[in-house]
C-alpha cells in the first residue's frame, strides 16, 4: 500500500509518495499558490529529470489536483491507501497520529487560535485532499504529539492555573516528528535500545528547537505555546523577556500584529544581520563582517546555553544529535557548539567533523566525537516525511 504525505503551507504544498516498503516513489512541491505565477516541481524516482510546471495555481484544491495528475501521468498512485498530513498544532488533546473524521477536523479547527500562522493551511490541505479522494483514510500527524507527555514542571509556565486551563497557555513543543525520528536513528547507530538512552536532539533548520529525550520520551523542549520560543532561528527571535512585547507596544507604538510579525519574520538571524541563510552568514563573517559574526555568536551561545540546561534536566547524557539544514551540514556550527564542553563529557574530533554532511553519509548517520568523548556526537539526516508515512501506517493499522 502506498502512502502520500502532504505538508500544506499557506501558499505551498510539499509532498512525498512512499511505496509499501516506505521507499520514496515521488517527491515534489507546488508553490506560489494563489499568486500570479504558480510553480510546481515533481521528481519521480528513476526519472532522469524532474517535471516542472509553470502555471497559475489559483487555490490549494488545484494545487492538490496538480499533484494527483503528475502522479497519475507517472503511472503512480494506483495503490494509494492513505494520505498523511503534517499538522503543526495538536494542542493538549492529540497525543498520537489520528485518522481524520468530521469530529477530528472540528477538534483540529479548535486549535487554530493556538497556531494561527500554521494550522489553517494544514486544515486546507486536509479539506482538499478529502474532497478529491474521499474514499481514502486521511491521517493527521502532529508536530506537538511527541511532546504530549512532557512532565508538568516542563510544560507548565509559572502562571495561574486559570490561565493555563481557560486559555491553553502551556508548553506544547514542536518539530516532534523530527526529534522522534533522529532519536530512533541515533539508538540504531549506537546499537542500544532507545529506552536506555539520554539524548539531546538539536533540530537546527530555518526553524530550530532542542529536545531532551529520556528513554525515548520527550522530557523538555525549547519551543513553547508556539514555535517562537527557544533557540535563535532564521527569522524568529526565540527566547526574549515577555516585557519586550509590552515595551514595543507602549513605547514604540507598534500594534500586537506588528510585534508578532517582527518577532516571527524579522528577528532571529535576519534581525541580527539581515540574512537568514547560515551559509551566507558564515561567508560574510569569514570576510570580517561584524554583524554576521555577532549573529553567529548569539546563535551558538543560545544553543550552548540549552545544551547545559538540558544536560542538567536529564542528569546523564549518552549522545548529542545534530539534525536539519544547519545541524546536518554546518560543521563550523557543530564545532563551536561543542567546543570546551568536556564538563559535559562532550568532545568533538575536528578531523571527523570537518566537511561531514549527513545526507552524504552512508545510512544518514555520522559519529563525530573524539575517541575519548564520554558522550557521542551524532550528525543525523532527518526525514520528517518518512516518519509521517510510518505513523500514518500505524494509525490505519498497517503497522
Ligand atoms: P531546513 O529548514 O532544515 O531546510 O534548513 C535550512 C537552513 O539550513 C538554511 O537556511 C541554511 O541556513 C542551512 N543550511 C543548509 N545547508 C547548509 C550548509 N551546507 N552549511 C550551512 N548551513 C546550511
Amino acid at each position: 500500500m502506498q502512502v502520500l504525505v502532504l505538508n500544506s503551507g499557506s501558499s505551498s504544498i510539499k509532498y512525498q509518495l512512499f511505496g509499501s516498503d516506505l521507499q520514496v516513489l515521488a517527491t515534489g512541491l507546488v508553490e506560489r499558490i494563489g499568486e500570479e505565477a504558480g510553480h510546481a516541481v515533481h521528481r519521480i524516482t528513476g526519472a532522469d529529470e524532474p517535471t516542472v510546471e509553470d502555471a497559475v495555481v489559483p487555490d490549494h484544491a488545484s494545487g492538490f489536483a496538480t499533484i494527483v495528475r503528475a502522479l497519475e501521468q507517472a503511472g503512480l498512485g494506483d495503490e494509494l491507501g492513505a494520505i498523511g498530513h503534517r499538522v503543526v498544532h495538536g494542542g493538549a488533546e492529540f497525543t498520537a497520529p489520528t485518522v481524520i473524521d468530521e469530529q477530528v477536523l472540528e477538534r483540529i479547527r479548535a486549535q487554530v487560535p493556538l497556531a494561527p500562522l500554521h494550522n489553517p493551511a494544514n486544515l486546507t490541505g486536509i479539506e482538499v485532499a478529502t474532497e478529491l479522494r474521499p474514499e481514502l483514510p486521511q491521517v493527521a500527524v502532529f508536530d506537538t504529539a511527541f511532546h504530549a507527555g512532557l512532565p508538568a514542571p516542563a510544560y507548565r509556565y509559572a502562571i495561574g492555573d486559570d490561565v493555563h486551563r481557560d486559555h491553553g497557555v502551556r508548553r506544547y513543543g514542536f518539530h516532534g516528528t523530527s526529534h522522534a525520528f533522529v532519536a530512533k536513528r541515533a539508538a540504531e547507530h549506537l546499537d542500544r535500545p532507545l529506552e536506555e538512552l539520554a539524548l539531546i536532539t538539536l533540530h537546527l533548520g530555518n526553524g530550530a528547537s532542542v529536545t531532551a529525550i529520556d528513554g525515548g520520551r520527550s522530557v523538555e523542549t525549547s519551543m513553547g505555546l508556539s514555535p517562537l520560543e527557544g533557540l535563535v532561528m532564521g527569522t524568529r527571535s526565540g527566547d526574549l523577556d515577555p516585557a519586550v512585547i509590552f515595551h514595543l507596544i507602549r513605547q514604540a507604538g507598534m500594534s500586537p500584529d506588528e510585534v508578532e510579525t517582527l518577532l516571527n519574520r524579522r528577528s532571529g538571524l535576519i534581525g541580527l544581520c539581515g540574512d537568514n541563510d547560515l551559509r551566507t552568514i558564515e561567508s560574510r563573517a569569514a570576510g570580517g563582517d561584524q554583524d554576521a559574526q555577532l549573529a553567529l555568536d548569539v546563535y551558538v551561545h543560545r544553543i550552548r546555553k540549552y545544551l547545559g540546561a538540558y544536560a542538567a534536566v536529564l542528569g546523564r547524557l549518552d549522545a548529542v544529535v545534530f539534525t536539519a539544514g544547519v545541524g546536518e551540514n554546518a560543521d563550523g556550527v557543530r564545532r563551536r557548539v561543542c567546543q570546551d564542553l568536556e564538563l559535559l563529557g562532550i568532545r568533538v574530533d575536528d578531523a571527523r567533523n570537518d566537511g561531514v554532511r549527513a545526507s552524504a553519509v552512508d545510512g544518514g548517520v555520522a559519529a563525530v566525537q573524539a575517541a575519548d568523548s564520554r558522550v557521542a556526537v551524532l550528525v543525523v539526516a532527518t526525514d520528517e516525511e518518512r516518519e509521517i508515512a510510518e505513523q500514518t501506517l500505524v494509525a490505519v493499522g498497517e503497522r
